[in-house]
């Protein structure tokens, strides 16, 4: 028996993260004389959306990262937005590009995020990136996959050999997090609304040693489905009533559990800073780039 879970505090994680993310950037600065310059491209106005470029911007002064907000019409075509993503893309004092989520129905987002050049791809969504994430590349990997990867890091317990069940296949979420849980040996099982359907979803659970929900419905996921002893980590952002909720049932959750993350303050606060971590990279990479071609 489980005593209870450790509650694993996505801000302390975020903090610490941000620290050493800061001292990197320091070190680029002295190596390069100057520092990651990335550039979120919103359309339109949305109210969350506006809140989560907030925290970017706030998180990325901290680390010591140069960011811009570039706000476009919610009227743009996808047609200018290319060409201004292509005016970015050949700026050399831009080193990072992302396009702000959600985007107008009239925009094709995967079409567009394939526009931005992969060495510059601070989400980790071009093709290119994708790919390379298949193959075990991980350097430029999507953020929210990332925090998830650093939680489960943060609990000490080895991945290698033990069951992954991740619920919910999305292309932001569940589909690149199976990959890098396979990339660290572990056995993954992805779960999604057909598993559901064909009631498996509680035979699946209940073998996961590390258990990811990404779905996005309240609660969907009750405490007594859950191994004894398992790491859980809930992605899901939900507002019920007044209240933000994850899609795990928190209380009856915890008491089966060994680890888990807290909604709010669990994957949230990691994710924006691994999204920095992604800038950083491009930074790192475009002068790797500049050094071969000398
Ligand atoms: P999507 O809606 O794109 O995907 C949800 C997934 O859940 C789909 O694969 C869907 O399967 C699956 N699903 C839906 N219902 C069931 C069910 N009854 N049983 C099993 N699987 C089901 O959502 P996202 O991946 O974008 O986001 C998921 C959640 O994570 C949301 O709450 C979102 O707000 C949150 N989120 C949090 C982030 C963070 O940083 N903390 C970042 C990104 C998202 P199918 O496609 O087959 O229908």
């Amino acid at each position: 028996m489980t005593a209870g879970a450790k509650i694993l505090d996505g801000k302390a994680l975020a903090q610490k993260l941000q620290d050493s993310l800061k001292k990197e950037v320091a070190q680029l600065k002295r190596e390069y004389g100057s520092v990651p310059h990335l550039v979120n491209i919103m359309i339109g106005k949305e109210p969350s959306a506006c809140a989560y470029a907030n925290s970017q911007q706030k998180v990325a002064e901290y680390i010591g990262i140069s960011y811009d907000l570039e706000t476009l019409p919610a009227n743009v075509t996808q047609k200018d937005l290319v060409a201004f993503i292509k005016k970015l893309d050949a700026e050399g004092s831009v080193h990072g590009v992302m396009l702000h989520k959600p985007v107008p129905a009239h925009i094709d987002y995967r079409a567009v995020g394939n526009q931005i050049t992969p060495v510059k791809d601070m989400e980790g969504v071009n093709v290119a990136n994708i790919g390379k994430m298949i193959l075990g590349d991980t350097r430029i990997i999507p953020c929210t996959p990332a925090a998830v990867m650093e939680h489960i890091h943060s609990t000490g317990v080895s991945l290698r050999g033990k069951e992954a069940v991740v619920v919910g296949h999305s292309e932001i979420v569940g589909k690149p997090l199976s990959m890098l849980l396979l990339a660290e040996n572990a056995t993954v099982t992805v779960c999604h609304i057909a598993t559901s359907e064909a009631g498996k979803l509680t035979e699946h659970i209940a073998r996961a040693d590390v258990l990811v929900v990404a779905v996005g419905k309240p609660a969907i996921i009750k405490g007594d489905w859950i191994k004894q002893g398992a790491v859980v980590i809930d992605v899901g952002i939900n507002k019920l009533d007044s209240r933000i909720v994850g899609d795990v049932e928190f209380e009856s959750a915890r008491k089966r559990a060994s680890f888990i993350t807290p909604v709010p303050g669990g994957v949230g606060p990691v994710t924006v800073v691994m999204l920095m971590r992604n800038g950083i990279e491009t930074f790192k990479a475009q002068h790797e780039m500049k050094k071969v071609s000398i």
